[in-house]
């Protein structure tokens, strides 16, 4: 199927106040440019150097997302470009983002990225430990925490049920308090095999690549 035609169905079955993005990592710019022509304007990136290329040839009015892992020293590159940082993953890069932002006097809106399955090939706080990051967050200056972002253990329909549920029970809880700089306002949770559940499970952004651009690649 072709891009055009499963962005279509893609849109048909998630409801309006759910956020598409197109994850166009490893795909060509005209790639983009069949998404674009089908409205999408969010684009998702897991590496910081072909957001950069993608940032610099693509339509200006596009809201880039970075979803991949940020290593501290490429937050600079970032800045003024990003409409959302998902992968806030630990204090050291909070910090970092906080102090290249104020150099820059601009705010980095970001979702705090949770490891709900403990997996050690995953970056990502554990549930234990967001408290410790929240009280990082409210004594920033520069920084937004507007969400959370999970990436879910590999399973079966109802695994993935269960760990979106418990992700949405966090994301429940952190929107009953009342914390500085911390705003909930995006579950960023859902990808191709599994966002239907996503969904129903109560996100409201999702982030799909091969259901819409066809199979990944990598050389
Ligand atoms: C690649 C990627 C996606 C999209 O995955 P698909 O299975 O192609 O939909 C979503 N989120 C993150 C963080 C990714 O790296």
């Amino acid at each position: 199927m072709s891009i055009r035609e499963n962005i279509f169905n893609i849109q048909k079955e998630i409801p309006d106040k759910v956020t598409l993005i197109a994850v166009s990592k490893t795909k060509p710019l005209q790639d983009l440019e069949d998404a674009y022509e089908c409205g999408m304007r969010d684009f998702g990136e897991n590496k910081v150097q072909e957001l950069m290329e993608k940032y610099d040839r693509f339509h200006k009015d596009v809201r880039w997302h970075l979803i991949g892992h940020l290593q501290t020293n490429k937050v600079k590159y970032l800045v003024g470009k990003v409409h959302l940082i998902h992968s806030l993953d630990s204090i050291k890069l909070l910090q970092q983002i906080e102090k290249v932002y104020s150099a820059e006097n601009m705010i980095a809106r970001v979702l705090i990225q949770i490891n709900i399955g403990k997996e050690e090939s995953k970056t990502g706080i554990f549930e234990e430990d967001i408290e410790n990051i929240i009280e990082e967050i409210e004594k920033c200056n520069y920084v937004k925490a507007l969400g959370i972002m999970v990436i879910i253990p590999k399973g079966d329909v109802e695994s993935n049920r269960f760990y979106f549920r418990k992700t949405k029970g966090i994301w429940n809880t952190l929107s009953e308090k009342n914390y500085k700089n911390v705003q909930m306002e995006y579950l960023s949770m859902g990808m191709t095999k599994d966002y239907k559940t996503a969904i129903e499970e109560g996100s409201n952004m999702v982030r799909i690549g091969e259901g819409i651009f066809g199979q990944r690649i990598y050389n």
